[in-house]
């Protein structure tokens, strides 16, 4: 595996695959890496023949009061990680490497921004958006993929790369969990032992969401009401929002329509962490 931060010799390296008619598959990370990032290396490298994957805390994602600084690290533990699944190219640039000083351009999805987590962190996707056009232009890749852990990312860059006419599949991986239900996330490091013995309640109150769903309830906030009781049996959890959305425009839902794709979507603080998890789900 070749691992630099030196976006000339990503290029140079992506070059050499493509005049080879060579297929490309990109993996975007901010690192400490699980299960679930491993996952999406996988199908990355079945799917293509070589696979890039990148580790960068990217600083413009995060608002002035959330954890940039305190963002776990493990550099040499996750290219370990890595290699081991034999992912052929690891992109790790500095944040003064990739935004050079004068850096002044920002790349934002208007609407799909503003609800769910954009009401929490109106600044975040706006740099995620950047981040990921910028990476996307350094690698070139045939498909990009990423996780449903952060639905509401895909179907941003979904539609950034959609607007934007940039050849690339998108390719969306499932959500990996811990046994007892918690989606894994780099972020789970953060808790405290008896937070993270409450964390999985998020998985059951989006599970007792969709059982409503499937029994065939329709009205939305009966749903989330449901959801938030099933929270408020964690006592450490403060719920930062419990909603159903329509998974393609991501707006509110106030009643479920047959053959609706809905998003059930929550964010939980635990103490100063802030956990997500999804399910989508198909209206019957
Ligand atoms: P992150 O390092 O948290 O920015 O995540 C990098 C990529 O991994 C994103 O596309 C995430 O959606 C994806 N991802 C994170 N956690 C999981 C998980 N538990 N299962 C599947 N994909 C995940």
């Amino acid at each position: 595996m070749k691992i630099t931060g030196d976006s000339r010799k990503l290029k140079d390296f992506v070059s050499a695959l493509r005049r080879k008619n060579r297929t490309v598959g990109f993996v975007p990370t901010m690192g400490y890496l699980h299960e679930g990032h491993l996952s999406l290396v996988r199908t990355a490298l079945r799917e293509n023949d070589a696979v890039v994957a990148s580790i960068f805390v990217n600083p413009l994602q995060f608002g002035p009061k959330e954890d940039f600084r305190r963002y776990p690290r493990d550099l040499s533990r996750d290219a370990a990680m890595l290699k081991k699944e034999k992912t052929d190219f690891l992109f790790t640039p500095s944040a003064g490497q990739f935004y050079p000083e004068g850096f002044q351009t920002e790349v934002s999805v208007k609407k799909l921004c503003l609800p769910l987590c954009g009401r929490t962190r109106p600044t975040h996707f706006a740099g995620v958006t950047t981040v990921v056009m910028k990476l996307l232009n350094g690698v070139r890749p045939d498909r990009l993929y990423l996780g449903q852990k952060d639905y509401q990312q895909f179907r941003i860059i979904e539609q950034m790369v959609h607007d934007m006419d940039m050849p690339v599949e998108m390719k969306m991986a499932p959500i990996v969990r811990e046994k007892d239900g918690l989606a894994m996330s780099s972020r789970n490091a953060f808790l405290t032992d008896e937070e993270r013995a409450q964390a999985p309640t998020l998985r059951r109150a989006l599970l007792k969401g969709e059982a409503l769903v499937k029994k065939g309830v329709r009205d939305a906030s009966r749903i989330t009401r449901a959801m938030k009781e099933t929270l408020r049996e964690a006592s450490l959890a403060r719920p930062d929002y419990v909603e159903i959305a329509d998974a393609r425009t991501l707006s509110s839902v106030v009643r479920l329509m047959p053959g609706q794709k809905a998003l059930l979507a929550l964010a939980v603080y635990f103490g100063k962490t802030r956990l997500i998890d999804n399910i989508l789900t198909v209206v019957k």
